[in-house]
């Protein structure tokens, strides 16, 4: 436990399938001017240097985001869902080349209207301090509460959402194998408390049991409480062995109409940006209850 830093995977492929996602859910649920809360389980310490310190040496950023630059820069097609979403990335760089990644905690709190408020946690005692910090640079810090608590059993503490209106983004780093079961768990109970609120999970894609019961697992607790679902995933090698993560999925209960549509006009680019080997692919199913 506590072996994992994010700051090793700021920019990967995963990160770009993740926040592209994230991004549509937020500015769904912000058309209509109800304040939205929106809690990050897992958050990290916030923002990442693409330039030095953990991201400089695993360099997964050059297979993720700054691919995807030099995709765009090539000349290739870059649909309007892939734009917001390296707008936002940019955004974090003012004047100048991409040497900044948001993580998830700064993607949501540039997002965040003035109604609006957000909920961290995190578990690391180093990240937890860089986080603070981090935060603490934001004009939009008063709207954002940290918990240096373990969010899988502390979620339902906080739902339903004083408005109704709530995104929870779930993305564990699942170093103890028991996080599967916590997150079903956690979700089990964030239901029962606000069946509404909408859900997204990241995973990674291994050959670990527990890896691949996770998508089945998900739509048998979307059935029990009747909620709709999307699932995608983005595979950008299929290669013997699993020394880096090839592949990785989002599971989102309760997804807003517009974003198969979204994801749908993002994953043929992302594939062909990221993908590796032949094996690149990516899927995308959804239900509704
Ligand atoms: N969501 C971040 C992003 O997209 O930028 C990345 C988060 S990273 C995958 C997972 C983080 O969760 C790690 O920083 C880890 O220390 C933290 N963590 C692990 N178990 C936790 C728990 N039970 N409660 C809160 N945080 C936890």
């Amino acid at each position: 436990m506590f072996s994992y830093r994010h700051a090793f995977h700021a920019g990967s492929h995963a990160d770009i399938l993740k926040h592209l996602t994230l991004i549509h859910l937020v500015e769904y649920l912000q058309e209509k001017p109800v304040a939205l809360t929106m809690v990050d389980t897992h958050a990290g310490a916030g923002v990442y240097s693409l330039e030095d310190g953990f991201a400089a040496v695993s360099k997964e950023a050059e297979g993720g985001i700054y691919r995807l630059l030099k995709f765009k820069d090539a000349g290739n097609p870059i649909p309007e869902s892939v734009q917001t979403y390296l707008d936002c990335i940019k955004a974090e760089n003012v004047g100048g080349d991409l040497k900044t990644y948001p993580g998830s905690p700064f993607i949501l709190a540039r997002l965040l209207r003035p109604q609006d408020r957000l909920k961290l946690f995190e578990l690391h005692p180093k990240e937890i301090d860089i986080l603070r910090h981090n935060i603490g640079e934001l004009k939009q810090s008063k709207q954002i509460d940290i918990y240096a608590e373990d969010s899988f059993s502390r979620l339902k503490g906080l739902l339903p959402p004083p408005s109704r209106r709530g995104l929870v983004l779930i993305d564990p780093s699942y170093e103890d194998k028991q996080d599967y079961r916590y997150l079903e768990l956690a979700i089990e109970e964030a239901l029962q408390r606000f069946a509404t609120g909408c859900y997204a999970v990241w995973y990674p894609i291994l050959s670990r049991r527990e890896s691949i019961a996770l998508p089945d697992r998900m739509k048998k607790i979307c059935a029990a409480h009747q909620r709709s679902w999307l699932h995608t995933e983005l595979r950008v090698e299929n290669a013997p062995g699993e020394r880096r993560l090839q592949a990785s999925g989002m599971f989102i209960i309760n997804p807003p109409w517009t974003l198969e549509k979204h994801l749908a006009d993002a994953l043929p680019t992302l594939t062909k940006a990221l993908g590796i080997d032949g094996g690149a692919q990516f899927l995308l199913k959804s239900f509704e209850a």
